[in-house]
This record gives C-alpha cells, structure tokens and sequence, in this order.
C-alpha cells in the first residue's frame, strides 16, 4: 500500500492523499491553502487525477473541501463520499474559496455525492475505508484504509478532548496520519476554554469573535460566560448543529440550546452591540466577519481571535499590529491527546498533516515513530502489516 502526499505535508492547508494498492487509488479530502497563490492553493495532483476511484471528504472545511470544484474542472469523474453535514455545509465553502470561474462551471455537484453515515465502513475495489466521528464538527470523520494486507488511519481534524463533540477511537494500523496542527501544544482544552471565558467576562459590554461556521462556533457558546449575540445567517446552521445530539458529548446539546435560543440576532445594519459577538469565518477572509473585522478595528472594538490565522489573512495582520487578542480554542489535538491515539493506534508508524515542518520535531520528542520528514510531494509506502 503507498500514500501519496498532495498537500498539508510540512504546511497547513490544501490537505490531500491518495491511498493505492494494486489497481485500486483513493483520494482522500481535497483542500485549498489560504493564504498562497497560483498552484499552490491547490493540492500538487500533478495530473494524476484520471486513476482515481473515488473521493472521500472528511469534514467541509476550506483546507479538506475547498478544491473540490478544482477537482472536477480538471476531468475528476468518480464517485464522492461525505456525510450529509459534509454535503450541507460545503457549497458555502466553496462560494468562499473556490476560483469563481471553476465554481461557475463545476458548482457543488449535489447530484453527485454518496451519503455515509460516520461509523460506516465503505468500499471502492478491494479497500475496506472506516469511518469514526472526529470530534472536530459535526458530521466529521477520520478515515482507516485497508487492504487485507495493511491498514493506514488518516485521522483527519479531529478532537480527542473536546468539551462539546464526540470523538470515537482510531483502530490500531501500520501508518497512522496524525492531526499535527498545534505541535507540540500541551495547554488542554479546558484550560484554553477558561482563559476564553475570562477574556469575554472582561470585555462583556462589547466585543467581536470570529469563528468558523463549524465547530469552534459550539466550543465557543459552550465556553461564552454571559448573555451574547451571533451574527444572524449563523442561527440555522449552529440550531442544525446543536440538534445533531449523536455528535455531542451527553447533557450538551440541551445545553448549547438553551444557549442559543437566549442568544440575540445581529445584522450587518445594525450598530455593534453592547455583548460579546459570533461571526463567521474565524480568519476575517469570508463571510459577515470579513465585513466585521475591518469596522470593529475602527471603532476600536475589541477583537479576540481563537483559531489558526493563515499569514496576511486580515485576522493575522490585525494579530501583528497588536489590534486584536488571540487566545487559541483548541480543535485539533493538543499533546497529551496526539500521543493518546498514537498509543491507542498500537504507537504505529505517523506522519503529521497541518503542521509547519519545525514543530514537528517537538512532537516527535513524545512521539518518537512520527516521521518529521514527509513533505508534500512524496509518496510513501505504508509498512507492512504487525501482527495488531
Ligand atoms: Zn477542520
């Protein structure tokens, strides 16, 4: 069995990776990169697109979806797997961050999509292709591929120790492909979600969190001290969220709801308000928090930033001139949760996806199989089977 590495290798964004054994090729999510341009964006297909079998996406965000409609425009035929979440949240990335002439002509291809449910095994040829829930949003999966011979987990974006969301285990393989976006970060979620609710109780009369519509948005309402107001467009997708009870740890769900429904309603006409603010996206790229960043810097209303912020996204360049907070909300693994599903995973071969290349060093320190040296572009071979 080989993996191919498309992208999100030694960089985070426009993750990619074809698994291949005998005849059969599968492609595994199909992101873009914000922040780079030209062919960068795009995962490094080199051309290889007509032998691939099928594509499974994880989860609707821009770094695992976002070059899909790409994908298409460059001949992609093949069959495309996602959980109906998946399927319901990622036209909206794509009207965010697709080429608009590619997204003209291969809009989200509705007609097109296999629904799973997460839990499922799928097959395409001789692959078996587990599914488990990521913990990371609702209706996320990682994924464990097997030939008979050898297995590889690609564990997606996951949350091993979300306060919200379920995350089921990754079963024991010969590669496993970690979540590496915050290296060696040790601070646990718990103790990032309290610095959080401490900053907002400091700035309860007013200020502005941008967040991604998925996910971090549930984190956040969980962690928010006091009243506080969303961004109106957020109300049906964080009320279908929060519904998907199967997805969340027990109790949360009738929590966030409660939460939700006290929650008022902002538009883009009215003045900032007098509360803390959810708008999406969690960069300032897309969305009504494109729109809002830029007006609350000139009001001087504070911002707190929770998430990645790509290099010269407005979020970041807001970050360096000392104009906004940053206080990370953990979702993708921390330390102590990375090594849990590497010891879990039967402390496999790994590799790390989302990751600058100089962090993975420190995670290698706790992680000694995690080979720091696989790039974007490589193809390696998956060992051969240990007796599991
Ligand atoms: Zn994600």
């Amino acid at each position: 069995m080989m993996l191919d590495l498309f992208g999100g290798f030694g960089e985070k964004g426009r993750t990619s990776l074809a698994v291949s054994s005998g005849n059969d090729r599968i492609l595994l999510d199909i992101g873009i990169k914000v922040g780079a341009s030209g062919a960068d964006y795009y995962p490094a297909l080199n051309g290889s697109i007509a032998d691939i079998d099928a594509l499974f996406v994880s989860h609707a965000h821009e770094d695992h979806v976002g070059a899909l409609s790409w994908l298409l425009s460059r001949g992609y035929g093949g069959p495309i797997f996602m959980t109906a979440e998946t399927r319901d949240e990622a036209p909206a990335t794509l009207a965010g961050y697709a080429d608009p002439r590619d997204l003209r002509q291969f809009p989200f291809p509705e007609d097109r999509i296999t629904l799973f449910e997460p839990g499922d095994t799928l097959t395409s040829g001789n692959l078996a292709i587990r599914t488990g829930r990521s913990g990371h949003v609702v209706g996320g999966v990682w994924f464990a591929v097997d030939d008979g011979e050898s297995r590889v987990a690609y564990s997606a974006d996951v949350v091993p120790d979300s306060n919200v969301f379920v995350m089921d285990t990754i079963p024991r393989c010969d590669l496993l492909v970690l979540d590496a976006s915050y290296g060696a970060d040790s601070v646990p979620g718990t103790a990032r979600a309290r610095q959080i609710s401490e900053w907002v109780a400091s700035h309860s009369d007013g200020c502005l969190l941008p967040t991604p519509l998925s996910g971090r948005s549930l984190e956040l309402i969980a962690a928010l001290p006091g009243p506080f107001a969303i961004h109106a467009g957020m109300r049906d997708s964080l009320n279908a969220q929060i519904s998907a009870a199967a997805s969340l740890l027990p109790g949360v769900s009738e929590l966030l709801l409660a939460r939700l429904q006290g929650a008022a309603d902002w538009t883009d006409a009215d003045p900032l308000p007098s509360m803390p603010l959810l708008a999406d996206d969690g960069m300032g790229e897309a969305g009504p928090s494109s729109r809002l960043l830029p007006r609350a810097d000139q009001a001087g209303f504070p911002v707190l930033l929770t998430g990645h912020l790509p290099s010269g996204s407005a979020g970041d360049l807001l970050h360096k001139a000392g104009r906004a907070d940053w206080v990370r909300m953990p979702t993708h693994p921390t330390l102590s949760g990375n090594v849990d599903i590497w010891e879990k995973a039967g402390r496999p071969a790994a590799l790390g996806h989302s990751c600058a290349a100089e962090l993975l060093g420190d995670l290698q320190s706790r992680i000694p199989s995690l080979r720091t040296q696989c790039r974007t572009g490589q193809r390696i071979a998956v060992p051969e089977a240990r007796k599991r």
